[in-house]
């Protein structure tokens, strides 16, 4: 229900899936917390307004086309983020002015700007119309620490990354060696540079950040968040356990899964999934068609259309893989991921670590094979498989006999088995964050109360 007169909130998210979702969760639980919601997005990758009756939206142009497609390679991703700011800003601009000068007066007046923190340039339109900005981090803690520390790191020799030193850990932070911190190989550094240090000094500059995490996972990492980022935090995650799945989805989520999953086994499925971004060349496509044969377990495969550059879906498969492997797979386009993750037959989750499937995940006490490509998810899988020990890491060449023995090791032998009770450990620790005086609960309280006073 709503409470009349708290306030309205205005979010604008970034529009990638990864990045959608925990903004329209973020909008769910500050909606049920009493404020207004208005939604202001790109028209490319629109969220659905019908899934949302309750909240407003605004679309702005963003310059691009109707079919633009984003690409999986980091540095396009890096220069599409820019492209998106600086097309953005003055749309947003004249957005949220005439928001603010037809508001009328019993409407909740705007509180406050929620945006990414890649939507960096509308610090400077917050601050031009008096309007507080705080930050979605859609990150965990450590993965952003990392991030806003990259100028530092290429400034010490620890980046870009050298093979003698790949494995080794880093001095000043232990739990990951020198490949895990090394986020991405930039074209120009230059220029990724100056991008990570704009999108740290707006943040710096913002009224606040907030968190898809919470602090008893992370909590060796919060000082230092707070030395880098000496404004409020707020860590209130995990957003989607707020509410049953999310609605957010922008390709539709193949609800055979589910049925499919019924007719399964406890624990006896491994399901693959590697986010909506993430694209592998043919050569491992067939590789993960063939560990996935060869583990003689079940397998629900999300083959999202791209996964393949230029495939339309699974027409690369080999002749027969489908009739060979019969009713032991489902393959799917689009999945209802957390959905699939909490069903009891899903025992295993092949996962690129992207941080909200990562998080989804630990939510379900689901054991995972980790095969990062870039950003946050080597930090992430890092986490997953050595500091969680919840998983194991695809270190090297996705290659089916690797394949078949990380599925095996979790399905089958018993240390899988010792991975699950530590994971059903760690869902019980981010349970209890988000009851009555849990550590989320607490910080839900406190952005809620800091809103208010704006
Ligand atoms: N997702 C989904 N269906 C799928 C695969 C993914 O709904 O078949 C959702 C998933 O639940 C998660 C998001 O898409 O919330 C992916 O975000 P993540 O940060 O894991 O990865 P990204 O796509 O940003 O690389």
């Amino acid at each position: 229900m709503k409470l009349k007169g708290r306030g309205s909130v205005i979010l604008f998210p970034l529009p990638f899936q990864g990045h959608i979702n925990p903004m329209l969760q973020l909008a769910n639980i500050l909606h049920e917390r009493g404020f207004s919601i208005s939604i202001i997005h790109t028209r490319f990758n629109s969220p659905n307004p019908l899934n949302y009756p309750l909240f407003r939206f605004y679309p702005i142009p963003d310059g691009l086309s109707e079919n633009h497609v984003i690409s999986s390679d980091p540095n396009r991703i890096v220069a599409f983020v820019k492209f998106l700011n600086s097309n953005c800003q003055t749309p947003l601009r004249n957005c949220l002015a005439k928001l603010i000068s037809t508001s009328l007066e019993d409407e909740d007046p705007i509180a406050c700007l929620v945006t990414d923190a890649l939507w960096y340039s509308t610090q400077a339109v917050a601050d031009d119309l008096k309007l507080p900005r705080i930050v979605l981090r859609t990150t965990n803690v450590s993965s952003f620490i990392v991030l806003s520390s990259m100028s530092l790191l290429f400034e010490k020799g620890y980046l870009p990354l050298q093979d003698s030193v790949a494995e080794m850990e880093v001095p000043e932070l232990p739990q990951f060696r020198f490949k895990d911190i090394a986020m991405l190989e930039a074209s120009d550094r230059e220029s990724f540079l100056q991008f990570i240090e704009i999108l740290v000094q707006e943040t710096k500059a913002s009224s606040g950040i907030i968190l898809n995490s919470c602090e008893d996972l992370e909590q060796e990492f919060l000082s230092k968040l707070s030395l880098l980022f000496p404004i409020p935090v707020f860590l209130i995650g995990p957003f989607h356990k707020y509410f049953p799945a999310s609605s957010s989805s922008l390709l539709p989520q193949d609800r055979t899964c589910i049925s499919w999953l019924d007719k399964q086994q406890p624990n006896s499925v491994i399901y693959v999934s590697f986010g909506s971004v993430a694209a592998i060349e043919e050569a491992d496509f067939l590789e993960v068609a063939w560990g996935l044969a060869n583990s003689m377990q079940a397998f629900l495969w999300v083959v999202r259309p791209g996964l393949v550059q230029g495939s339309e879906w699974l027409e690369l498969l080999p002749n027969g893989f489908l009739e060979m492997v019969g009713e032991r797979a489902h393959i799917v386009k689009w999945a209802p991921q957390q959905e699939v993750l909490a069903h009891p037959s899903t025992g295993a989750f092949w996962t690129h670590c992207g941080w909200n499937s990562t998080l989804e995940s630990l939510c379900e006490g689901v054991p995972m094979i980790c095969q990062p490509s870039f950003g946050d998810q080597k930090i992430d899988s890092r986490f997953v498989s050595h500091v969680w020990r919840v998983g194991v890491h695809l270190e090297f060449k996705i290659e089916r006999g690797e394949i078949e023995r990380a599925i095996r090791r979790l399905m089958v032998e018993p240390e899988g088995q010792e991975m699950r009770e530590r994971i059903k450990l760690i869902k019980d620790k981010i349970n209890l964050c988000l009851k009555l005086g849990g550590s989320s609960y607490k910080s839900l309280d406190n952005l809620v109360s800091y809103i208010l006073s704006m």
